[in-house]
């Protein structure tokens, strides 16, 4: 099978799994098979950049960043939807709908009112969750994913078809689907990921996302698609744009097209007729909602029939055949029983609030945030108030106001602390924010040392919270470096450890070592610096020391760095003793090189023998040659029998005449970029 073939198949056979995952929800593949086939082919992608495909799914994995987003013109433009948390309103929206279609009278010779026993047989609603997330419309031109464009001011968009491409729910590629197909839909986190992505994020010393519709756009507003990789987007489609052949005479037809295709739609659909049954529908929906597993706010209802939607028409900024029913933020009374204030990694104090349990939203909560001192002070919250608590699409419920007419006076005010509940040091107040300063404050520590053992840090096996807190309340690890320190003999002096858990503990330990540059740096808690931007330093720092010699300006210089977070970094390494971290690691043994300088020493050029010539499109001649070395490759100045490649640029002369009388592999400058980009993981 020659290569191309090979590639093409590799191509459909991931696609095939995808759809069978995300859209059918029945596997066909292994996740380790699935893994073969998409290294397999991110090897040949590299190997042969010729046929470089922009919808291949290997871009899931996320392409370089971007400079900036292209604005475009939106071809029909996206109009959102009326709203209504009222019935009268909802029972208004049918009755115009049914004074219009009623004033047309080949359709309808009569007016009729689409209520109770008076409805319009033939008029057919389609009601759909309305997911939470951010609306984009999607175009695919013979086939191929070529243009995602947010709402933006309805009329122009950006273009954030890179970021789209990496989410794995939708089909990069359509079999036959209409020369032209524009489909609008809603780009949402599902519940778990965003838990996932807030609790990584809280580790981090990160802002949380308030709910999962901020992180979704927060993600897709990154210019480097990784980030939108990374944090596992979905896809549903919920409407149409230009479609150059009819999918079919209603929406309900269409949806069912759209399906076969592949692309994922809006979860439960019904038909209703009236008004009455709408509620119903809206009624059981409301109960059902917080067992899907991602972000509902409300129902679309939608005229079913195009030509009716046609009949009925749009004002200037929305719709007239569909409407949108929200729901209201979820709330419930509960006695507030008491506040904690808890030391996070940076040494912020956050009241949480502990409460008599609750049922909201689909879950029992014991506990919600108090946000800060201002916000209890604003809103007087006592402690043995009946308060009201609230989830809006949050995850973590919020306290919103006491019920005052509730109030016995036996209610306690809510104090800010003086001193830290774990090392009883003086805090600091800056504004509503309260800190703990004591670098050695215990609290902070064990917080650190849990989020650098962790799974996605230095995946120390066996060192959870709870033996952190031991180690750290025993006095045996003050710093990260301690844990090196650590031996059998000290670890079994602890409560409830025996010689073979301690034994394989400081195997994991010594094991942890060889993690790498990105791993340590996401590990070590540095303000703003989580997994994505430590990986990012890894990819352009090859160690510790390398890092240590860089500006804030340099850093800055990096994707998806801002001037305050290279600042914080510069003095977190400068200033805060990141400096004495690092070194006091690398006297451990950890391995502080990254991935990137290790790959550089896989060499996976090892065995090609390169001669580069002409001018190449970006890098100098020497720089090139510099790379290939780098990457193990033996650079030589003629080509001759034992060449392997020739690096050809633009008048390449007679060196590519010679290459190909000796059948020489021709590459070009996009196959040693490739090579140089691919993370080696
Ligand atoms: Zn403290």
């Amino acid at each position: 099978m020659d290569v191309e073939a090979k590639i093409s198949e590799l191509r459909s056979k991931i696609r095939e799994a995808d759809h069978a995952y995300y859209v059918d929800a029945n596997p066909v593949l292994g996740d380790a098979a699935y893994d073969r086939l998409l290294s397999e082919l991110v090897d040949l992608e590299r190997q042969y950049p010729e046929f470089f495909d922009p919808n291949s799914p290997t871009v899931r994995v996320g392409g370089a960043p971007l400079d900036a987003f292209a604005s475009q013109a939106h071809e029909r433009p996206m109009l959102s939807l009326d709203n209504t948390y009222d019935h009268d309103d909802l029972q208004e929206w049918f009755d115009r709908v049914a004074r219009s279609i009623g004033s047309e009278p080949s359709v309808h010779p009569e007016p009729h009112s689409l209520f109770g026993d008076q409805a319009v047989p033939d008029v057919l609603v389609a009601l759909e969750p309305k997911v939470d997330g951010v609306a984009v419309s999607l175009r695919w031109e013979r086939g191929k994913l070529v243009l995602a464009l947010t709402r933006g001011d309805g009329v122009r968009g950006d273009d954030i078809v890179q970021q789209v491409r990496t989410i794995r729910n939708l089909p990069l590629v359509l079999s036959s689907a209409p020369e032209v197909l524009e489909v609008r839909g809603e780009i949402f986190m599902d519940d778990a990921s965003f838990a996932h992505l807030n609790a990584t994020r809280e580790s981090a010393g990160l802002p949380l996302f308030a709910n999962a519709r901020n992180a979704t756009a927060g993600t897709l507003k990154s210019l480097d698609p990784s980030v939108a990789a990374e944090r596992q987007l979905r896809f549903v489609a919920h409407g149409l744009g230009v479609v150059s052949t009819e999918l079919g005479s209603s929406w309900s037809d269409s949806r069912c097209r759209l399906e076969a295709f592949g692309i994922p739609v809006n979860g439960p659909s019904v038909l209703v007729r009236g008004a009455s049954e709408a509620v119903s529908e809206i009624g059981r929906f409301d109960q059902l909602r917080h067992t899907l597993g991602y972000p509902t706010d409300g129902v679309v209802l939608r005229i079913d029939d195009f030509a009716l939607q046609d009949q009925l028409g749009l004002t200037s900024r929305a719709p007239r055949w569909a409407i949108a029913w929200k729901f209201a933020a979820e709330q419930a009374p509960t006695r507030l029983l008491d506040v904690e204030w808890q030391v996070g990694k940076g040494g912020t104090l956050t009241p949480r609030a502990t409460m008599a349990p609750v049922f909201l939203a689909g879950t029992t909560v014991q506990h919600a945030s108090l946000h800060n001192i201002e916000e209890i002070e604003r809103k007087d919250i006592r402690i043995g108030d009946t308060v009201l608590v609230e989830k809006a699409g949050e995850i973590i419920p919020q306290v919103v106001q006491p019920i005052l007419a509730e109030r016995t006076g036996l209610e306690r005010p809510i104090v800010a602390p003086e001193v830290c509940p774990s090392c009883g040091q003086p805090l600091v107040r800056v504004g509503p924010k309260i800190y703990c300063i004591n670098p050695s404050c215990p609290a902070q520590i064990r917080e650190k040392l849990a989020w650098f053992a962790g799974r996605d840090q230095m995946d120390i096996s066996g060192l959870g919270d709870k033996l952190v807190a031991q180690l750290v309340d025993a006095g045996l690890v003050n710093t990260f470096a301690d844990l090196w320190r650590l031996d059998v003999q000290s670890l079994m002096g602890l409560e409830k450890v025996a010689e073979k858990s301690a034994t394989s503990l400081i195997e994991a330990i010594d094991q942890a070592r060889g993690q790498g540059l990105a791993r340590v740096l996401s590990g070590l808690g540095i303000p703003q610096v989580g997994v994505v931007a430590a990986r990012t330093l890894a990819e352009h720092f090859d160690d510790h020391h390398q890092l240590l010699a860089a500006s804030a300006v340099d850093f800055e210089a990096l994707p998806d760095f801002g001037e305050i977070t290279a600042q914080l970094l510069w003095r977190w390494l400068h200033k805060q003793g990141g400096e004495t971290v690092l070194s006091d690691l690398a006297e451990m043994g950890v391995d502080l090189r990254s991935v990137r300088a290790e790959s550089s020493q896989l060499q996976s050029l090892a065995d090609c023998v390169v001669v580069v010539t002409g001018t190449l499109p970006t890098l100098g001649r020497k720089d090139a040659e510099a790379r290939l070395r780098e990457l193990g490759a033996t650079v030589t100045g003629s080509v001759s029998a034992k060449t392997t490649h020739l690096l050809a640029g633009e008048k390449a002369g007679s060196k590519l005449t010679k290459a190909q009388s000796l059948g020489v592999q021709v590459v070009n400058e996009a196959w040693l970029l490739a090579h140089l980009d691919t993370p080696s993981e």
